[in-house]
């Protein structure tokens, strides 16, 4: 029988490049896979089926509520449709055509408003909401977002994330206490982030995390905050929701991604180390390229191998060498937001020791057949 590799005609791929959505994410354990499977094999009363994975999500992060969603854009999506439309069953089904007049005004810090893969504007827009920019490109204060509150607001949104502007950039404390002083709800997309109760306890009334990422689940969103947001969101698999449904494998295998999650030992920087040496050792035997390892640079304990290019040694410049070992029989992916100074990363945590050596191997071939 012909791998799914071969019936599709697809690359196999080596993801040195951490959590990305373009690659699939992550590969969950198997008892969450089994999860997936049993919620497939079944049938349930899905409200009840919703509510109550839910609230014991909550209850295992001490939270109030919590929603499984189909993923974390999906969350931002529902979450400002949620603060918008609240209970009025008109909106709900009407949520873009209504002309009914309700604060629709989501206040994001200028620097907020990225594309993460797909923009954060669009998910706001899908959710009936209208962006409002706050501060500047590269700075944004608690006064300069509170200037931009008006009667028309209807949330703050803060992503926390590696993509957005961190310099001279309000804490999520810091927005919380501005919602608070204008009564208005505070939404933290923390999508990748691994932490699942520090931006809640910050004050965050909505806070949003991708299913795939840091928990390592299906594919799927949670969003978690004060009771009555969560209530409103879930009144949205009614609305816009539906849209963006997310099935019960999909909810079955995020709750227990999650209980997994909070108590597996993690992976330690120390033992990252452990693992690259021999494959950092390798690289620096081949001439025109050095490693070492790096720490991850927002504070994460993570390591992972920096490697660096002599492109002039080489003849070919960092791109297209990252082009040429996506090329191959196996398309190998690093890090390559330094590529432009001729530097890439690898991320070791889901590559094999074996696998290791194929990327050594293929780098050494590139290198010499020039
Ligand atoms: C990945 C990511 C998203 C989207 O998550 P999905 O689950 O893929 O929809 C949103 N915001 C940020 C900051 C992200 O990193």
């Amino acid at each position: 029988m012909p791998s799914i590799y071969e019936k599709y005609n697809l690359r196999k791929v080596i993801n040195a490049s951490g959590r990305m959505t373009i690659l699939g994410v992550s590969t969950p354990k198997p008892e969450v896979a089994d999860e997936v499977l049993f919620g497939l094999n079944q049938y349930f009363e899905m409200k009840d089926l919703v509510k109550k994975t839910g609230a014991y999500i909550a209850k295992l992060l001490g939270v109030d509520d919590a929603i499984v969603v189909s993923c974390a854009s999906a969350g931002i999506a529902q979450s400002v449709a949620a603060v918008i439309v609240k209970d009025d069953s008109d909106l709900l089904l009407n949520l873009h055509s209504s002309d009914k007049q309700v604060p629709r005004e989501i206040v994001i810090p200028k620097g907020h408003n990225v594309n993460f893969g797909a923009p954060v504007e669009t998910m706001v827009t899908l959710g009936g909401g209208k962006v409002v920019e706050a501060g500047f490109a590269n700075e944004c204060s608690a006064t300069q977002l509170a200037a931009k509150v008006t009667p028309q607001t209807a949330a703050i949104l803060y992503i926390k994330s590696h993509h957005s502007v961190q310099k001279s950039m309000l804490t999520v404390a810091d927005a919380a206490a501005v919602a608070k002083a204008y009564d208005l709800p505070l939404i933290v997309d923390a999508a990748a982030e691994e932490d699942l109760t520090a931006y809640y306890n910050m004050g965050a009334d909505l806070v949003i995390y991708s299913g795939a990422k840091a928990i390592e689940g299906p594919t799927s969103g949670l969003v978690l905050g004060k009771k009555q947001y969560i209530e409103w969101v879930r009144l949205q698999g009614n609305g816009i929701g539906r849209a963006m449904k997310v099935g019960k494998e999909g909810i079955l295998g995020l709750t227990l991604a999650i209980e997994l999650y909070l108590t597996a030992k993690k992976e330690t920087g120390q033992e990252m180390v452990e693992k690259m040496t021999p494959f950092i050792n390798d690289l620096n035997a081949i001439a025109g390229i050095s490693a070492k390892v790096v720490w991850d640079a927002a504070g994460r304990d993570i390591a992972r191998a920096e490697i660096t290019f002599d492109e002039q040694a080489i003849g070919k410049n960092t791109f297209e060498i990252m082009k040429l070992l996506k090329q191959g029989d196996t398309a190998i992916y690093f890090r390559e937001y330094k590529a432009n100074e001729g530097k890439v990363e690898a991320d070791v945590r889901s590559v094999s020791a074996p696998q290791l050596d194929v990327i050594s191997a293929a780098i050494r071939q590139l290198v010499s057949a020039k």
